[in-house]
């Protein structure tokens, strides 16, 4: 079968959101974007869009290992019944009927082989230009 070499179009970037990658590479990536205080390392919920930190699940009183893997709002109370309770976020999960978007593989440890999981991409890291306050000199 010919392939035509200039015809090709695929982006470069992520066209579903799907990413592989390693837990190395994962908290190298966290750190890179967030710091080395995990509290704020944050996710987006790939349904609703929420951006949940470390910090935020440590508020809303969850347990670690819910980051990346469930949207706030199921902390918040968004299956709660009769009727949700939460306050933002949606009930979506990283190991739900549609998952990921990212599958992240884990080394194997403690006697267990290698294994895959899947959870929400890493949020967009936080805009200096807002975040950090000069101390008033102009740049360049
Ligand atoms: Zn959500």
């Amino acid at each position: 079968m010919a392939v035509p070499d200039d015809t090709q179009t695929q982006a470069d970037g992520p066209t579903s959101g799907f990413r592989s990658l390693t837990q190395a590479e994962l908290m190298a990536e966290a750190t890179a974007r967030f710091g080395q205080d995990y509290l704020a390392w944050a996710f987006t919920c790939p349904a609703c869009g929420d951006t949940a930190t470390f910090q935020d699940f440590k508020d809303a009183g969850a347990t670690a290992d819910r980051v990346g893997q469930e949207c706030i709002g199921r902390t918040l109370g968004a299956l709660t019944k009769p009727e949700p309770t939460h306050t933002r976020g949606c009930d979506w999960a990283a190991y739900g009927l549609f998952r990921g978007p990212w599958k992240v593989t884990l080394p194997a440890a403690d006697g267990k082989p290698e294994r895959e999981m899947w959870c929400f991409p890493l949020a967009d890291p936080p805009d200096p230009a807002r975040d950090v306050p000069r101390d008033g000199s102009p740049s360049r």
